[in-house]
């Protein structure tokens, strides 16, 4: 993982800027019927008829939101158009283009950043999202990286943060804080490595940990399933930061309280198994652990038997009026007032 495996170095100088443009957009579909021009000219055309349109923008810096010693460029794009569609899932909105800004320092050859866009563009793939333009330029130190998201919602779909009410049940999709626990992993292999180069990493029994922290996905899926199943959520937010961190801003926004549910919080077993060897709470890291890019919503009451069982989320609490405060009820049924960082020594600078 560590190691670089392509052997040829092309200079940037080589190709210049032009150059450079036309070599990593080159073989760039276009899919989306919104898009009318793409990469090409001074600005793309994009015509979305009566649809909301929906944009998101994430800048990325080398060394304060990502390190090249533990994340393969590959998958550094990957997570780069990740993060963004993650914004656009969370305003239940359907993304459909992006566009790709980036500058480095010529201590990158051309094959780094093919490796890059190699991940950008099976995102791009993936997610069914047109690349629609970019800039590139040159930087003095380290690469920066900004994508730009832009997706699509019938008006009525759209939902804020702002939104929920007293009574609404709390929601998330899939399992959290497994992200957080793989750069853990990820942290302590590349300190072994550093001590001893000889030292393979040992990754076994940490892959679903690991594939959350490099390789996320964004819950672009979430909508129709909610859509099939005649749910309108009240409000959402993605989980960049942490649970805690999210339900806070739900409830600060939408001026509400909630009690959230130690026992009901999804986690993965590896997660738990992984805790219990580093000596780390396991809900602290559920709570406070950040990147899991799932979905936290609210929907009625009355919608509970709609999603009751249903493998895709778990009801983690309720919310209440804003004068009862937001609060963890533990397993021993204790109240625990919720923070929006780490009771414990937590802190993981992301975007
Ligand atoms: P300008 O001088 O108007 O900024 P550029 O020469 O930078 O134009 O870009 C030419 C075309 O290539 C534009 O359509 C732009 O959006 C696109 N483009 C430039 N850099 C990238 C990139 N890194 N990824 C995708 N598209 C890019
Ligand atoms: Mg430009």
């Amino acid at each position: 993982m560590i190691e670089d495996k392509n052997q040829q170095r092309t200079g940037l100088a080589a190709l210049g800027e032009f150059g450079l443009i036309e070599h990593l957009t080159q073989n760039i579909e276009i899919k989306q019927p919104s898009t009318l021009t793409g990469i090409g000219d001074d600005a793309a055309i994009l015509d979305f008829k009566d649809k909301k349109v929906v944009i998101s923008t994430d800048l990325l810096i080398e060394g304060v939101h990502f390190d090249l010693g533990y994340m393969p460029l590959k998958h550094l794009g990957y997570k780069a158009v990740v993060v963004n569609l993650s914004d656009i899932a969370a305003m239940n909105a359907t993304p459909t283009q992006i566009t790709v800004s980036i500058a480095v320092s010529n201590r990158f050859p051309v094959e780094a950043l093919d490796e890059l866009y190699d991940g950008i563009k099976l995102a791009a793939k993936g997610y069914n999202v047109d690349i629609v333009g970019g800039d590139t330029t040159s930087s003095q130190k380290g690469m920066i990286l900004s994508i730009t998201a832009i997706g699509e919602a019938d008006a009525e779909d759209l939902a804020y943060r702002n939104g929920a009410g007293d009574g609404d049940l709390l929601v998330v999709t899939g399992d959290v804080g497994a992200a957080y626990m793989g750069l853990q992993v990820l942290e302590r292999e590349k300190q072994v490595f550093q001590v001893n180069p000889n030292n393979q990493p040992d990754l076994d029994g940490y892959s679903y940990l690991i594939e959350r922290q490099l390789k996320p996905e964004a819950r672009t899926d979430v909508k129709a399933i909610l859509k099939g199943l005649e749910i309108a959520p009240t409000s959402m937010i993605d989980v960049s930061d942490g649970l805690s961190s999210e339900i806070m801003h739900l409830c600060r926004l939408s001026g509400v309280g909630c009690n959230l549910y130690e026992e009901k919080i999804p986690v993965d077993p590896q997660l738990i198994n992984t805790c219990e060897e580093f000596n780390i709470d396991i809900t602290t890291v559920a709570i406070n652990g950040g990147e899991d890019y799932e979905l936290l919503f609210t929907i009625k009451q009355d919608d509970y038997d709609k999603i009751k069982g249903n493998p895709n989320f778990t009801i983690i609490g309720h919310l209440t009026q804003q004068s009862e405060g937001t609060h963890l009820i533990t397993r021993a049924n204790t109240k625990i007032p919720l923070k929006s960082r780490g009771w414990n020594a937590l802190s993981n600078d992301e975007a």
